[in-house]
C-alpha cells in the first residue's frame, strides 16, 4: 500500500535482482527498501519518511524506479 505522500514504483524486471535489492537497501537513508531473499521489497510503513534524496534513483538502472510525490502528482525519475 502507498504512503499518504509518497509511493515508489520498482519495475518488475529488476525486483528479482539481488544486487539491485542490496544497493537499494544500502542507498535509502530511511529504509524504504529491503533486500529479502534476493528480492526488492518496499517497506510500506516507511514510505512517508522519504526525504527525496534521489539516491535510490541513482542506484537503480535508468527508467526502472520512480518516486511518486502523491501530494503534487509529480515523480522523481531518470
Ligand atoms: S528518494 Fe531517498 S529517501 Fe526517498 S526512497 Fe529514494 S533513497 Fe529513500
Amino acid at each position: 500500500m502507498a504512503g499518504t505522500f509518497i509511493d515508489v514504483e520498482v519495475a518488475d524486471d529488476i525486483k528479482g535482482d539481488a544486487d539491485i535489492a542490496k544497493k537499494l537497501e544500502d542507498a535509502c537513508p530511511v529504509d524504504i527498501y529491503a533486500a529479502r531473499d534476493g528480492h526488492v521489497e518496499v517497506v510500506d510503513e516507511n514510505l512517508d519518511e522519504c526525504v527525496l534524496c534521489e539516491l535510490c534513483i541513482a542506484a537503480a538502472p535508468p527508467g526502472k524506479l520512480r518516486v511518486l510525490k502523491l501530494y503534487d502528482g509529480t515523480a522523481l525519475e531518470r
